[in-house]
């Protein structure tokens, strides 16, 4: 089932929690909805859903205007960290739960709701603990029922809300390797927030950065990282630096020099150069690169991180070096830029 978001807006009273926001999801994709704290993400997934109903603007599930359809008629399954397991069912009990409470006619027998619930225990590998009550499982496990229960209606549409939000780093990044190949071996369309950019880069097809209430980028995990479009996004995902830049007969000036990032586009004046770690290296020699002094240098994996300050302006940012590379703090060392962006300040 596609999704198509068209021209959200939801106000709070004087808050915008969504400024018009539009998003196509095609079928089978698992979309990730990141950005900072308070930037709409759970405004948007509600709506979707159905539990939030729009100031304006549409929200289509395939052909459908589904805007205005109740959430029991949108047959979306969703894990939202507050929607608990129920305490005092089993954990077939609690998988079975949707289907249990359909009205007579689309209700399954007691026999194929055990079936499909028994099914489902084995996809979130939790054979063998059917008789248990949430009480007695970790919270890993608890989310994983939590899954199965959302899937047990078969949705039409997955919506997971921070799913894995209140567990430890290392059940993260299990459940993160496996929610990926359940998504692979049901091909539900899923829509997920997170505020974890490793998480969303990690696990989804696309995603789409929020921040205040708008998308300022939608695109696969390389694209997102690798071009970013705007300067929040450089700074949101991955680790970045901006440098003062002047712009000036359609180059780019960095302390004096001409650097090699196009100008296109960009008025006359002052800019910003966001950077990388990885797209700046130390030169052999001076030729053509630009003088810095290195203020610091650690280890950090496989790369040496040195941060240096360039000499003739107010910019101090950080590069990847070859661990192999001797680096002193104090040394001056001259510095090319191979890669980054520009963008008006
Ligand atoms: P996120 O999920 O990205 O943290 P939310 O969608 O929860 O962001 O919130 C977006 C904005 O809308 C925030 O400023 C938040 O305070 C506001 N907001 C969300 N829900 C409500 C509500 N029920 N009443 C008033 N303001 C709300």
């Amino acid at each position: 089932m596609d999704i198509r978001v068209r021209n959200i807006v939801k106000d709070y009273g004087r808050t915008a929690a969504l400024e018009g926001v539009s998003l196509d999801i095609a079928s089978g994709e698992l979309v990730a909805l990141l950005g900072p704290s308070g930037s709409g993400k759970t405004t948007l997934l509600r709506i979707i859903a159905g539990l939030d109903v729009p100031t304006s603007g549409q929200v289509f599930f395939g052909e459908e205007d589904a805007s205005h359809t109740p959430v029991q008629d949108r047959n979306v399954g969703f894990v939202f960290q507050s929607y608990a397991l129920f305490k005092h069912m089993t954990v077939l009990e609690n998988i079975g739960f949707g289907l249990s409470v359909r009205d007579g006619k689309t209700r399954p027998s007691a026999g194929e709701i055990r079936r499909r619930s028994m099914e489902l225990l084995d996809l979130v590998q939790l054979s063998g603990l059917e008789k248990r009550y949430p009480g007695q499982l970790s919270g890993g496990q608890r989310q994983r029922v939590a899954l199965a229960r959302a899937l047990a209606v078969e949705p039409r549409v997955l919506l997971l809300d921070e799913p894995f939000g209140a567990l430890d780093a290392k059940v993260r990044k299990d459940l993160r390797r496996w929610l990926r190949e359940i998504h692979e071996r049901t091909g539900h369309t899923t829509v997920f927030v997170t505020h974890d950019q490793d998480e969303a880069l990690e696990l989804a097809d696309r995603v789409a950065v929020l921040n205040h209430g708008k998308i300022e980028q939608i695109g696969t995990p390389d694209t997102i990282y690798d071009r970013p479009e705007t300067p929040f996004v450089f700074r949101f995902i991955g680790e970045s630096h901006a440098v003062p830049v002047m712009v000036h007969d359609g180059k780019v000036w960095l302390a004096g020099q001409p650097i090699l990032m196009a100008a296109g586009g960009l008025s006359e004046g002052p800019a910003a150069l966001h950077l990388r770690p990885h797209d700046v290296e130390f030169a052999a020699h001076a030729g053509d690169a630009l003088p810095a002094r290195i203020l610091s240098v650690r280890r950090s994996g496989p790369t040496r991180r040195a941060e240096i300050r360039l000499s003739d302006v107010e910019a101090v940012f950080e590069i990847d070096a070859p661990a192999a590379l001797t680096v002193k703090p104090g040394e001056e060392r001259p510095v090319r830029i191979l890669r980054g962006r520009v963008f008006p300040v």
